[in-house]
């Protein structure tokens, strides 16, 4: 009732009158009032779309003020110290790390700016989640980064609020926000039916009321605390949540909330304590757990019990699963309970799945302190619950991206993070629901044993590991940990623990790849990027995280509890797979985090936090299963290199790669490498050489005999394997990035091999260089920083530009001392991803060798590097290099190499004295050398006395026992006994006991028992099967091997020098005394092929043992037999040559590239100098072969030379393009600035084509049409240019070659269809051929002769030749394939550019139209091609341009098509220019009249006069018309001036002038004839009148003859240079140079308008030039009539004839300042934000690149304005990338940036976000290119764009 009356008030009243109630000390009516009303206005019953609700809402909360005075008054309290703005996607914000404590925070541009961050390393990035501003958050950033207005805490000065300000907000906003939520409600239906529209409707509807509450929030801090007491009211919320007992509507809705949380699988908490009972089975499981204090974690034991639940002593290991201790709760799962608004309000905006409006109304919440607290809680208590919808999701990454824009929020913050993990389980929620997530996609492990395997791993084609889904999830559990304090909570709960390795375990074994053996795959799964990506980010970052955390002595304790963890579970895994001792052949996984983890922490724990590495280390056996796999990837690698993995396709390529790129390293191969370098320091040597040879399949390689048979491997993989053992034992050996390298030195040795590799940007090396263990960037307190570091190793490059248009960026090189002592060949070759970076990185040192004459012979070898000592816990390392094991090998290698036994490579010699040489560099200590037991019967014992490699290089070795084929060589040798050893028979016999016998195999298994039964006293018991050893022996021996002795005699150091000798081909290469001599110079060893380092190795052995010396001293002094006596072996012979000429023919190869770029790049050249002259033209013209008698061409297709005939013609490959360039000339030859602010403008109308449209016009208006025609030139904008190579081709082949090119599918870039192609020659872009002219050259030079005719008689003959005009013959009147070749290019011309730009008379399609486009065609070829010549004629020459040129040709084809057309001869502009005639009233009779001479433009009749004449015109008929024009040009001249003169200054002129009227050669004096002019033109007032309203710009300085001369000189120099040019081209006359200032007599000498001799006592030579057939007074007063008679266009009289050269617009010296102005910036034409800003370069029009705001007619707004500002040219610039492309016609292309960084780099799509600087040369380059038309032909790659751009 009340509120019925109260409805029908007005508003305001109705409000102000409440609010007054409500503020009495008894309110209860005023309340009861207000109740009522809101019942009826906030009736959740009508639909959400009336605005009704929310305008009284407004009113009511204003208390009868307007809303928006409210708002400013709140705003006024507003006491928040926090900017807290939100934002989302793509919003542009800034993060600087020198400020920020989290990783994550981030500032608004504005805050950032009103900061200090100079000298800060900071960076502008796109938002990709969304964010808000930390601005003023002490907790996530330092407070010296706050902006000036968050750092004055604005807070302390507000008052306090007045308590009636905000009480109508308070009793009126609890009920707006229950009305939301009953919408939420009853909007809500399950998703299962498609209804995901309906609930895009629902918030669509409520769209205006949820903005309502973002614009509550933006009214400041004491709104937002409003707001917050309401949605964490419990009171409130029950008050109102449940409705109202009578309300029926409310109570339906409530239902319809509570099934909504049902079938979400959340129940309620009262729900389930009533369900509890009812439903004893899920009672008896959660309710039960959840009292317990000993808890199960249930669910990694289900994921074990899965598959088998009968095995009891499987479920016996399960249990070491098994916790206790806390609580864990299994209801975090399953369980929700909402007791405020903002709970309820949080699971709808999850349901709904987080719209964006709800999402930024929660965000701009959260500057309220308690707000944040409660909201945070509220989040991780819905946790589960929205990674749970986040899996049903069909829009996982939308959702995906506003989970994170949150949650970043919430948990940057320390404080808070740790306040939530105690309250709320924050850990062991995101644990567990980690651990949910993964048990939906996993699958039994196939590793090992593919049966019974008990082991679950994911399955990578899940759509979960597939989308990467699982991310947000990780991304806040990587959050959380970088918190000390949170991290600590993590490694203090032993629990976690377990339950988090055992979700690493899920990912132990994943992506298992099986080699295929017989075919190739037919699907090549891509399974393994989602692999990958799972384990580093899933499992790697995590580590990391934790890893930062322990770092020092005082965290010992958590990473002995790693280790433990990792180890059990390892043990774990290792059972699960069923793994013995044996690896299942032919599997490989690269998967191997719980190894990884177990590698990292130990090495932290020794490190940086001293502990004992034995301490944490298992038992023997543990550590031998612990090897297996990690050596099994190594071994991987090395296969799939030696293509034994080709079958399985791309992607194992691919993994292998991944595997060890240094982006992943540090995650991957680096703790591999480093756990096999702990087992190899523990283990047994013998058994772990022997093991990595047996691994990588190389076993039977390893026998002295000459053949060997080879179970596992073919030939030609024996090779690439026994280099890939080699190279990895080396890895092995000598690496020491965990072993003892400090952080420094490890950032140093891999900045050092990746700038060895290649020269590197500095973007790109700071790419490549791993994370961890050194940041990248950042102040690290005691590390060297990047920078630090970078400029110590390398120097910088700055950014060149190389003439042939690629664009070089600022590049890092390594300094010569990097090269002389860093370079580390180990380091790269386990760096490199690609093997040719390693050939790469050795091609580079040996030319720094050359260059530095270090080395200048042959091929130098990798270098020898020492290392950093080893840590002392890993000392046991080094006994890899003395065991006698390896030294067996060495040996044989030796030997066989040698020999040049098969499969031998200089790559294994490398490698073999790589490894001698550590073992010298590297002793063990002699007491553990004693320790050794040595043991007789052991096979191998007797090959070498000890273990110490010193002592083993100088002992001999007699006689070795090989099995060997019965058809080996050896045999042989063994039956029929050669004189030789049948000498030292008796000798034989006895030493047949001493004959060795050598088995890795065997040897392996030994060692392996031994080890087993040792540890097996120790461990409690082996209880599992020891496999009987009948498994052991292998398969199949061969029975045809035979045994046979070998006789050696032999010692390493006598192999060594044999070696030496076969290397440097000389016998005795080492004298007796060469030891001595050696020692003068130690650094000579350093670098050099591999007899410097075999010296190097003898040289370390002598001076560290006396019996090596000796030795070798002895070897030395022995004369042997000539050398290599097996040299000649046919197949090492072979493979010799094939590597040879496999070498040469890639020298060949290169050899012939770089002739071939040198070439191109000196077409390049010649194509785009159009300035200097070419001394070497690649084509001889027409032009240069004057004195041939008839010109003859080559065609470029079929090769033949001839001359262009009719019938068969040739022409020119020439490439048509429309062209604005000229009309975007100014008169200013200073560029335009490009605006920067709102206040800056460009104005388009003083350009060259607008002046030119707007003169057009004008004439159109006053005369007659055809007239108008024929006074002017267009092409201005959208004229045509003609270009060419200076190729030519027979038509007709070119003909076939376009339908070849038809028919080839792969073309690209280009359209055959448009007639495109690329010269056949040299591969320039084309369109079009251009018919060359025939005929006889000497003709043509007859046709040039000068003659001595009076000009009156020229006059008359040029008369005459126009009358013959239209039955003048050309050579043929049938039509010729030759002039059918003229009218196609015609055709080609008129479609190259837009009909608008051909149609500018008034009755378009007229032939008038058609005669003015093509004249115009001339006058734009020939005014660009004074603009490439600089803008005059001043440099001269027959320029490399000229020569190119087809204008010859050109103006031919042009003059044929013209002959089509007649001027009527009444019309003729000749009579008028040459003759007084009476003046023709008729003409004015019913038409307009037509165009005054005096505004006409003279080139234009130039052009006119000489195309329309028979040709081809005589010389002397030419200069005929330039003469006559010149009188035309130099009255015009003086016209001009005169407008520009006061009336005084004319009077003066014109009086001083009448007096010389009668002297001698009055009529070549410029007194008289200005003075003639001025009394004409003054005979109408009108003609000086429009003038006098401007101020004179000249009238302060007075007009003196020299600046009138000037001004005459310069206003007809355009003419001149125009006639000259074409003189040039029709006549082949070169054009002289001449100083700039003497330019006018120049041309005019050119011209034969003056005596070529200067004269020096008249300086006034712009009127000697004149010329008159009649009186001149008489003519000029005819002409000044024309216009005396007209009225209103006196502006025409003077032209604008001097254009300036073409600019690009100026772009300021910053990046930012075109960014932050434009990348916000609304587009004029739809008045939105583009999406993709792009702005035109040259006229700065902003569009919206592919936006389908802008598209008309099917093109979008760049291509369109491409084609209206540039005739289908467009520059433009992308903001938000930085980058520029360029549109061609139908084509584009990416030309790349002009803006740099610091470091001289692009920055492409601002990633980096550093600041750019402009780079003034690129500018000018792309400057250069848009003027010189060369786009085409300097940027290659080019697509079709299809108008979407
Ligand atoms: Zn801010
Ligand atoms: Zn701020
Ligand atoms: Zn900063
Ligand atoms: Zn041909
Ligand atoms: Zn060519
Ligand atoms: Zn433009
Ligand atoms: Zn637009
Ligand atoms: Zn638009």
């Amino acid at each position: 009732m009340m509120a019925a009356l109260l409805l029908r008030r007005d508003k305001k009243s109705t409000a102000a009158h409440l609010k007054s109630d409500l503020n009495r000390t008894d309110n209860s009516s005023g309340v009861r009032q207000l109740q009522e009303l809101l019942d009826s206005v906030l009736n959740p019953e009508k639909p959400a779309a009336d605005t009704e609700a929310l305008d009284w809402c407004k009113c009511l909360i204003a208390g009868g003020e307007g809303f928006e005075e409210f708002c400013k008054t709140v705003r006024s309290y507003d006491n928040a110290t926090l900017c807290g703005l939100v934002w989302t996607a793509n919003f542009v914000a800034y993060r600087c790390r020198t400020c920020g404590i989290s990783p994550c925070m981030s500032l608004c541009a504005e805050c950032f700016n009103n900061g200090d961050h100079t000298g800060h390393d900071f960076n502008m990035f796109r938002s990709q989640a969304g964010g808000a501003c930390d601005c003023g958050d002490s907790n996530v950033m330092r407070e010296t980064g706050f902006c000036r207005r968050h750092r004055l805490r604005t807070g302390e000065n507000v008052p306090s609020v007045p308590r009636d300000l905000l009480l109508m907000s308070e009793m009126v906003l609890p009920r707006f926000i229950i009305c939301i939520i009953q919408y939420l409600r009853d909007g809500y239906t399950e998703p299962d039916t498609s209804t995901e529209r309906d609930l895009q409707k629902v918030l669509q509807q409520l769209e205006p009321q949820i903005s309502f509450l973002e614009e509550l929030t933006k009214m400041g801090g004491a709104m937002r605390t409003v707001l917050t007491k309401i949605l964490t009211n419990q009171q409130t919320f029950k008050d109102l949540s449940m409705g109202q007992e009578e309300n029926v509507f409310a109570k339906k809705n409530y239902e319809n909330y509570l099934s909504a949380l049902k079938n979400s699988g959340l129940v309620s908490v009262e729900e389930k304590a009533q369900t509890g009972a009812a439903e004893p089975t899920r009672g008896s499981e959660t309710g039960a757990l959840g009292l317990l204090d000993t808890v199960v974690i249930i669910l990694p034991i289900m994921f074990f019990l899965k598959e088998d639940q009968d095995g009891g002593q499987s479920i016996g290991q399960r249990k070491r699963v098994k916790l206790s201790g806390t609580t864990k709760d299994p209801s975090i799962m399953d369980s929700l309970k909402h007791k405020c608004f903002l709970e309820e309000l949080l699971f709808w905006t999850i349901k709904y799945e987080f719209p964006q409006k709800m999402v930024t109304f929660l965000l701009n919440m959260l500057p309220d302190q308690d707000y944040k607290i409660t909201f945070t809680k509220t989040f991780v208590q819905h946790y589960a619950f929205i990674m749970k919808t986040l899996m049903k999701s069909h829009e996982s990454d939308t959702m995906s991206n506003r989970i994170v824009h949150i949650s970043v929020q919430l948990f940057s913050n320390e404080d808070l993070a740790r306040h939530v993990t105690e309250e709320c389980q924050l850990l062991d929620i995101m644990v567990t629901v980690l651990l949910y997530m993964m048990e939906s996609c996993l699958i039994k492990s196939e590793l090992q044993d593919e049966e019974n395997s008990r082991h679950v791993v994911v399955n990578c084609s899940e759509a979960l590991l597939k989308n990467n889904t699982y991310w947000p999830l990780v991304s806040d559990f990587i959050n959380i940990l970088s918190h000390q304090s949170v991290a600590k909570k993590f490694l203090e709960d032993h629990s976690l623990l377990m339950l988090w390795m055992s979700f690493v375990s899920f990912f132990q074994g994943m992506n298992l790849n099986k080699r295929e053996l017989s075919e190739h795959v037919e699907f090549e799964s891509q399974t393994y990027y989602a692999a990958f990506a799972a384990e580093l980010e899933a499992c790697a970052q995590p580590m990391w995280g934790l890893l930062t955390h322990c770092k020092v002595k005082e965290t010992q304790e958590y990473t002995k509890t790693v280790v433990r963890y990792c180890l059990e579970t390892l043990q774990i895994w290792f059972d699960a797979i069923g793994f013995v001792d044996e690896l299942a052949p032919n599997q490989v996984t690269f998967h191997l985090p719980l190894h990884r983890y177990y590698a990292m922490f130990l090495s932290k724990a020794v490190k940086c936090q001293g502990l004992d590495l034995d301490s944490l280390l298992p038992d023997q056996e543990m550590l031998m299963r612990i090897m297996v796999h990690p050596l099994q990837i190594q071994a991987s690698l090395s296969e799939i290199h030696s293509n034994m993995w080709v079958r399985n396709g791309l992607q194992i390529k691919g993994q292998a790669m991944t595997y060890v790129q240094s982006h992943f390293c540090n995650s991957m191969i680096d703790p591999d490498i480093f756990l096999l370098q702990v087992c190899a320091s523990r283990l047994d040597p013998d058994y772990f050489i022997s093991s990595v040879f047996e691994r990588f399949k190389v076993v039977d390689l390893l026998t002295m005999a000459s053949v060997h048979q080879n179970t596992v491997l073919d030939g030609e993989q024996e090779r690439p394997m026994l280099e890939g053992a080699l190279t990895f034992l080396v890895i092995l050996s000598s690496l020491r990035i965990h072993l003892g390298m400090a952080d420094d030195e490890i950032l140093r040795a891999e900045m050092v091999s990746q700038l060895c590799m290649n020269d590197r940007t500095h973007s790109s090396l700071l790419d490549l260089i791993p994370e961890n263990p050194n940041p990248k960037s950042g102040i690290v307190p005691g590390s060297c920083s990047f920078e630090e570091m970078l400029s110590a190793v390398a120097d910088f490059k700055a950014p060149v530009f190389e003439l042939g248009g690629s664009m070089q960026q600022g590049m890092y090189t390594p300094k010569a001392e990097v090269w002389e002592k860093e370079f580390d060949p180990i380091m790269v070759i386990l760096r490199t991803v690609y093997r040719r970076d390693v050939q790469s990185a050795m091609d580079r040192y040996s030319a720094f060798l050359k260059q530095s004459g270090m080395h200048t012979t042959g091929n130098p070898w990798p270098p020898y590097k020492e290392r950093t000592p080893l840590h002392p816990c890993y000392k046991g390392l080094d006994r890899l290099l003395h065991c006698k094991t390896l030294h067996i090998v060495i040996f044989t290698l030796l030997y066989k190499i040698w020999l040049d036994h098969s499969n031998m490579s200089e790559h294994v010699l490398c490698m073999v004295l790589y490894l001698i040489e550590l073992g010298l560099d590297n002793q063990v200590e002699e007491d553990k050398g004693d320790e050794e037991p040595c043991i007789e019967e052991h096979c191998h014992d007797s090959w070498f006395p000890g273990t110490n490699l010193l002592s083993n290089l100088h002992h001999v070795i007699n006689y070795v026992r090989v099995r060997v084929p019965e058809t080996a060589p050896e045999v042989k040798r063994e039956r029929e006994p050669p004189a030789s050893t049948s000498a030292e028979a008796s000798n034989f016999g006895q030493n047949v006991r001493e004959a060795q016998v050598f088995s890795l195999v065997a040897e392996r298994r030994r060692k392996f028992q031994e080890i087993i039964n040792r540890s097996s006293t120790e461990a409690s018991q082996a209880v599992r099967p020891k496999s009987s050893s009948t498994r052991w022996v292998p398969p199949g021996t061969p029975p045809q091997l035979v045994t046979e002795i070998l006789e050696i005699h032999e010692s390493m150091l006598s192999l060594l020098i044999k070696l030496h000798q076969k290397l440097s081909a000389k016998q005795n290469s080492l004298s007796a005394t060469w030891l001595e001599d050696m020692d003068a110079n130690p650094n000579r060893h350093v670098h050099g092929d591999g007899i410097t380092a075999i010296e190097r190795i003898l040289t370390k052995a002598a001076t560290r043992s006396h019996q090596s010396k000796r030795s070798i001293q002895e070897i030395c002094g022995k004369v042997f037999p000539p050398v290599a006596p097996k040299k000649n072996s046919p197949t090492a012979k072979k493979t010799m040559d094939k590597e040879e000429r496999r070498q040469r023919a890639r020298e060949r190869q290169q050899k012939l590239l770089a002739e071939f770029a040198s070439r191109q790049k000196s077409f390049m050249e010649t194509a785009m100098d159009v300035e200097s002259p070419d001394t070497e033209a690649a084509m001889d013209l027409g032009a240069s072969e004057v004195k041939e008698s008839e010109v003859l061409y080559d065609c470029v297709i079929c090769g033949q030379s001839g001359p262009s005939t009719e019938d068969r013609p040739t022409g020119l490959v020439v490439l048509l393009q429309a062209s604005s360039v000229l009309g975007h000339r100014r008169k200013s030859d200073e560029a335009k600035k490009l605006p920067t602010t709102d206040e800056e403008h460009i104005y388009p109308a003083d350009t060259c084509g607008a002046v030119h449209d707007v003169r057009l016009a004008l004439m159109q208006s006053f005369f007659k049409d055809s007239s108008c025609l024929q006074s002017v030139s267009i092409g201005w904008d959208g004229g045509v240019y003609v270009q060419t190579c200076g190729h030519t081709l027979h038509i007709d082949c070119h003909k076939s070659y376009m339908e070849s090119l038809r028919n080839d599918q792969v073309m690209q870039g280009f359209s055959v269809d448009k007639g495109e192609f690329t010269c056949p020659l040299c591969r320039q872009f084309a369109n079009s051929v251009l018919p060359c002219r025939p005929g006889r050259s000497t003709e043509v030079v007859s046709w040039h002769m000068p003659s001595n005719k009076k000009t009156s008689v020229l006059v008359k003959e040029v008369e005459d030749l126009q009358e013959q005009l239209g039955l003048f013959p050309v050579s043929t009147t049938t039509e010729s394939n030759l002039s059918k070749e003229m009218e196609l290019v015609i055709k080609d011309i008129k479609n190259t550019t837009q009909r608008k730009y051909m149609d500018y008379g008034k009755n378009p399609g007229s032939p008038d139209n058609d005669f003015l486009f093509m004249y115009s065609v001339a006058r734009t070829n020939l005014e660009l091609e004074l603009v490439h010549r600089g803008g005059n004629l001043c440099s001269g020459g027959a320029s490399g341009a000229a020569k190119r040129s087809c204008l010859n040709q050109l103006f031919h084809v042009l003059a044929m098509h013209m002959r089509l057309y007649s001027i009527d001869s009444a019309y003729n502009p000749w009579t008028r220019l040459t003759q007084v005639a009476p003046s023709r009233d008729d003409c004015l009779v019913d038409e307009r009249p037509e165009v005054p001479m005096l505004f006409r433009d003279c080139p234009s009749l130039l052009i006119i006069f000489v195309l329309t004449m028979p040709q081809p015109l005589r010389k002397e008929h030419f200069i005929c018309l330039v003469r006559m024009l010149y009188n035309l040009q130099y009255t015009q001249a003086l016209a001009a001036l005169s407008a520009k003169f006061s009336p005084e200054e004319r009077q003066a002129w014109s009086t001083s002038g009448t007096l010389k009227k009668n002297a001698f050669n009055a009529e070549k004096s410029y007194e008289a004839l200005l003075s003639h002019v001025i009394t004409e033109l003054s005979k109408v007032k009108t003609v000086y009148d429009v003038n006098t309203e401007e101020p004179f710009m000249l009238s302060t300085s007075v007009w003196s003859p020299q600046s009138i001369e000037y001004s005459l000189q310069q206003c007809c120099l355009p003419y001149l240079r125009l006639s000259c040019l074409l003189q040039h081209h029709l006549y082949g006359d070169n054009l002289s140079g001449c100083p700039e200032e003497e330019e006018f007599s120049g041309l005019a000498g050119c011209l034969g308008l003056l005596d070529p001799a200067p004269q020096p006592s008249n300086p006034m030579y712009s009127a000697s030039c004149l010329d008159w057939t009649v009186s001149a007074f008489d003519l000029m007063s005819q002409w000044c009539s024309e216009v005396t008679g007209l009225a209103d266009t006196q502006t025409l009289l003077v032209q604008d004839l001097q254009w300036a050269s073409p600019h690009l617009l100026q772009l300021p010296d910053n990046y930012n300042t075109i960014f932050q102005y434009y990348h916000k910036k609304a587009c004029t034409a739809c008045k939105k934000v583009p999406k993709d800003p792009a702005l035109c370069l040259i006229c700065g029009t902003f569009v919206c690149l592919k936006g389908l705001c802008c598209k008309q007619q099917g093109i979008c707004e760049c291509v369109w304005h491409s084609q209206h500002c540039g005739a289908a040219t467009g520059i433009f610039l992308l903001i938000n990338a930085s980058v520029i492309i360029i549109i061609r016609g139908h084509r584009f292309c990416l030309w790349g940036s002009v803006y740099l960084d610091a470091h001289g780099e692009e920055d492409r799509d601002l990633r980096r976000g550093k600041p750019l600087f402009l780079c003034v040369e690129r500018y000018r380059v792309l400057e250069q290119q848009w003027v010189s038309h060369t786009f085409d032909h300097i940027n290659k790659r080019w697509g079709p764009h299809y108008n979407g751009l």
